[in-house]
């Protein structure tokens, strides 16, 4: 279609008659594409800018190339004006901008109905809309302002980029792989923290240390912090040294198994032991895939002979993560599980606070985003352009 769009461009702007043309039932997804095209085309320089005249703007073009393309002559573009048009297509553009894969396709051959200069939409389209928005919503404070307890937050974010000494990379603040501070950074932060336990994170394959908030441990704290891959058989590092080495005297897995301890009812500290220190294993990894280590964790040391690992699972945590995802409230990220656990284990409500730090830079950075350019994470913001009655 892309070819006939340029042709037909083409021959508007020579106020030439178009024949021969396929044509398309009058679709949001035609009103879409058509909109998207004339932006293209004018910002390739295959037409001048509109010029703001009477019959030369965005809207104009876009009116009669939806006359020549919509099929049967379809009677409601006549009684458009071109500002009607080109607003019904940024807004219908923007509602879709905010939708999953699957709506965004149904979207797509939703028949046009246009009521009051309006797009309006089927009763069963909205109502799938709703339940799309009740699922990806995140609760309720998420994305309020509240960095009172960060004042360092303000200054950090205007710093620029350094060189990693470590892996000499540009990184800003910190190094998420290295797990280390920028060198500048260094006196600005401060004093590393202890956590009252040391800490594996077995990194699945589809995630990476660059986007693993868990390496925030090993930028912020003293302890010791080792990352090991979980890789797919036959690649790079394989899994099976890694749990074939877990010392169930030491070891524990934050991984809510069926048979996993409650936090709060383990035993952290022991009377008879008081210098031990436990080691959090964390599986950084989808929900999902978190399972199937689980259970590949098991599976592997019972076939080996090896005692079983005691499992520990968190409740009563509600993430304050705002990254798109599918696996509702009680997801949270890495850190704030972590965090969540050292917490319970006996780490002050302030070092928790102060563990938090690079995790809180990073929403603040999103919130800012959402503050200055309304360039917002898409999850929430559902019903800011679909205004759906809950
Ligand atoms: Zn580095």
């Amino acid at each position: 279609m892309d070819s006939e769009i340029a042709a037909a461009f083409q021959n508007i702007y020579n106020n030439n008659i178009l024949e021969g043309l396929h044509q398309y039932h009058l679709t949001y997804g035609l009103i879409l594409k058509l909109r998207n095209a004339t932006k293209r085309m004018i910002k390739r320089m295959m037409m001048p800018a509109p010029t703001d005249l009477h019959e030369d703007t965005y809207g104009h073009r876009l009116l009669k190339l939806l006359q020549y393309f919509a099929k049967d002559s379809n009677e409601q573009l006549y009684h458009l004006d071109p500002e009607t048009i080109w607003e019904i297509s940024e807004d219908v553009s923007s509602k879709n901008s905010v939708l999953s894969p699957k709506l965004q396709s149904q979207l797509f051959h939703h028949e046009v109905i246009i009521l009051e200069k309006k797009a309006v939409f089927t009763d069963e389209y909205i109502e799938k809309v709703k339940n799309y928005f009740l699922h990806v919503k995140r609760p309720e404070g998420t994305f309020d302002w509240k960095f009172d307890d960060y004042p360092l937050i303000p200054t950090l974010i205007k710093t620029a980029r350094e060189k990693c000494n470590g892996c000499n990379s540009m990184r800003h603040i910190y190094c998420g792989p290295c797990g280390r501070l920028v060198d500048s950074m260094e006196p600005l932060i401060g004093k590393k923290l202890t956590l009252p336990f040391d800490l594996l994170v077995i990194i699945h394959w589809h995630d990476s240390l660059i986007k693993c908030t868990a390496t925030h441990t090993k930028v912020l704290c003293n302890n010791n912090v080792t990352f090991a891959h979980w890789e797919k058989k036959n690649y790079g590092e394989s899994w099976e040294p890694i749990v074939a080495s877990l010392n169930a005297d030491t070891d524990i897995v934050l991984f809510p198994s069926h048979d996993a301890v409650p936090a709060e009812e383990f035993q952290w500290k022991s009377d008879c032991n008081p210098d031990k220190t436990w080691r959090v294993v964390v599986l950084e990894a989808s929900w999902q895939n978190g399972k199937t280590m689980a259970r590949q964790i098991k599976e592997f040391r019972e076939n080996l002979g090896l005692p079983p690992l005691i499992y520990i699972s968190l409740s009563n945590i509600v993430g304050q993560y705002w990254r798109f995802h599918n696996e509702g409230n009680s997801a949270v990220s890495t850190i704030e599980a972590i965090t969540h656990c050292a917490n319970i284990a006996g780490f002050s409500d302030n070092d928790c606070t102060s563990l938090l730090l690079l995790f809180n830079l990073q929403k603040y950075r999103v919130q800012m985003r959402f503050n200055t350019e309304g360039n917002v994470p898409r999850a929430i913001h559902v019903n800011r352009f679909w205004d759906v009655d809950l």
